[in-house]
């Protein structure tokens, strides 16, 4: 059987309980050595085979699992934060249905949520946004026309901008083609819940500069919205006027 496992941001202790579990007894695990942390590699039990997926291709990833399922062993596929996020792993799935090979998936902690962490910050505030767009620029991977991060910031919603560090002058220009100002509020979280996190806030019109001025080049993530300024409302559930199914109204 093959598990997919999210591996979390970073930290060894940031993949679940169920995750570290299934390190400890797998037989073989392929890795995104890109970006999973090598540490977590210490779970796996003496004699257990170990694949960076980072020199493979996706036939190559497919020859090891299938040659473990010959072998009636059990595989690990080891992907950074949760494998839902640009992890690649649909293709992975659709090619082990063909086979009849089946798998499980294990979710993990994203490293926007890590972002966050790190940032000590939410972002749904009330009155500020309530919703979070996870998107990219695009690169050498398109994104869908209808996805561009213009037409996406022209919501002012919260934004968590994978993927990205590379091309800084054109989420600026794209955030600000949208609506946004050179002015606003912006941050950049490198390796969160590595030990060399780094944070730095900026506005939007100077991300590249900052990113350049920090040597942060990759492994990041660009947040924008009014959640990283000051003003927000009260949460509802917590006001002492507000009665909801497990609390009365006090006042
Ligand atoms: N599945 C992963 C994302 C993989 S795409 C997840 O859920 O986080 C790889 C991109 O994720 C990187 O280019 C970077 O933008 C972001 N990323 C991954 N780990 C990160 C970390 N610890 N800190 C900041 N950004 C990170």
């Amino acid at each position: 059987m093959i598990h997919f496992v999210g591996a979390g941001p970073g930290a060894p202790d940031l993949i679940t309980l169920r995750g570290a579990e299934m390190l400890k007894k797998t037989d073989c695990i392929i890795y995104a050595g890109s970006l999973v942390n090598p540490a977590l590699l210490e779970y796996a039990k003496p004699g257990c085979r170990i694949h960076n997926s980072a020199t493979m291709t996706l036939e190559e990833v497919i020859a090891v699992m299938k040659e473990m399922e010959g072998a009636g062993k059990d595989t690990v596929r080891l992907h950074t934060g949760d494998a839902s996020l640009y992890g690649a792993i649909r293709e992975q799935m659709d090619i082990l249905d063909e086979l009849g090979i089946a798998y499980d998936d294990t979710p993990g902690v994203s490293s926007f949520s890590g972002a966050a962490a790190a940032l000590q910050a939410e972002y749904t505030l009330p009155g500020v946004s309530q919703s979070v767009v996870i998107t990219r620029m695009a690169g050498r991977t398109p994104v869908p026309e209808k996805e561009s991060l213009a037409s996406f910031a022209a919501h002012d919603s919260t934004m968590v901008i994978f993927l990205s560090t590379g091309l800084l002058e054109d989420v600026s220009r794209e955030l600000i083609a949208g609506g946004r100002k050179a002015d606003d509020a912006a941050a950049i979280v490198y390796k969160a819940s590595w030990p060399d996190e780094k944070v730095v806030h900026c506005t939007i019109g100077t991300l590249a500069e900052a990113a350049r001025r920090e040597n942060v080049t990759k492994t990041a993530l660009i947040l924008v919205g009014g959640f990283l300024d000051k003003g927000y409302d009260r949460s509802k559930l917590y006001d002492p006027g507000f009665t909801t199914e497990f609390r009365e109204a006090t006042r």
